[in-house]
């Protein structure tokens, strides 16, 4: 359904062109991924071109519950996958922790 250059962030899901998260980062993550900042290579490792399921998340479904399950309640409007396959690199992940950021890959193998 996706066209080859669309992927999804692997920290909170969202789905934009490769082209985009190169340019502008990811609207949720550029603080913790700093995207714009780094070789395409970052995008390449903390986006997946794989994922399923898509989500419209906007003001008026923020707080529905399909908003809450994916833990993108917080997060900026646009379109989010519901699965994405692939992990962060570890050295990534150990960044995140650094910042005190738990990640929960979005690939179905987090539980609660
Ligand atoms: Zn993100």
């Amino acid at each position: 359904m996706s066209s080859r250059s669309e992927r999804a962030c692997m920290l909170c899901g969202i789905v934009q062109p490769m082209k985009r998260f190169v340019d502008y980062g990811c609207p949720n993550c550029e603080s913790l991924l700093h995207f714009q900042d780094n070789e395409e290579g970052q995008v390449q490792d903390c986006t997946s071109p794989s994922f399923e399921g898509l989500v419209a998340l906007g003001q008026d479904n923020r707080n529905s519950w399909v908003a809450r399950w994916l833990r993108i309640d917080s997060f900026n409007p646009g379109l989010y996958a519901v699965k994405v396959n692939g992990k962060l690199p570890p050295h990534i992940i150990s960044d995140l922790e650094a910042q005190d950021v738990i990640y929960r890959p979005r690939d179905g193998s987090a539980e609660d």
